[in-house]
């Protein structure tokens, strides 16, 4: 078990945290991250909405269908890939999370991140965006860009997508998504014999 002031972690999950007076008067629980503890592939958004904070799993509303389709399509599954939030509990309202409640989460994320290690980090939206990358990030023009960032002192490869969401808000950002999606799994060699096209000849 690690301890961080105000909060525990077992493995990858965190257990118990009261650091976010807000959050933790609001939350159901605290929604961990979800998926293979050694993901090639980690997806990161921003935090739990109202479904995510009742089942208690990242991205299982409209958004995680979003992402979830744009899996299928590079032959992907959800089990195939790691999903998380920079922070674990739903802010009121859905409102953004706050500069402190992100920094009070991110040493969560850190220790994730080092235990999974992932060979690619994809962050939807500019919330995570600029939190993994610690500058301004105008996401629609930079999606798909790889950078290469430092999360907690350790080396991490991250593309940057915009979120599932804008998709339902914008359609011209639909292909954005997908193809960054696309260019995610190519990145992080997962195209090969997870389905998909790759396996179309099996049938
Ligand atoms: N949006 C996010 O950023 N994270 C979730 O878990 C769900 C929706």
């Amino acid at each position: 078990m690690d301890d961080v002031a105000d909060g525990e972690m077992d493995g990858l999950c965190v257990t118990d945290c009261t650091r976010c007076p807000e959050l933790v008067e609001g939350r159901s629980q605290i929604v961990n991250g979800a998926g293979p503890d050694d993901a090639d592939l980690v997806f990161l958004g921003e935090a739990p909405g109202a479904n995510e904070d009742e089942q208690g799993e990242p991205f299982v509303g409209r958004s995680g269908s979003v992402l979830d389709d744009a899996l299928r399509d590079v032959g992907l599954a959800r089990p195939d890939v790691r999903i998380t939030n920079c922070v674990r509990c739903r802010p009121p309202e859905n409102r953004d999370p706050k500069v402190g409640e992100l920094e009070n989460c991110a040493a969560w994320l850190e220790r994730e991140l080092e235990l999974v290690d992932p060979e690619l980090l994809v962050t939807l939206g500019k919330v995570p965006s600029e939190h993994v990358l610690d500058r301004d990030v105008a996401v629609t023009k930079e999606a798909g860009d790889v950078v290469d960032a430092r999360i907690g002192g350790r080396a991490q490869r991250v593309l940057v997508c915009v979120h599932p969401a804008a998709t339902l808000y914008d359609r011209s950002q639909e292909e954005t998504f997908t193809d960054t999606i696309a260019k995610a799994a190519d990145l992080a060699d997962l195209t090969d014999g997870a389905g998909g096209q790759a396996n179309l000849g099996d049938f």
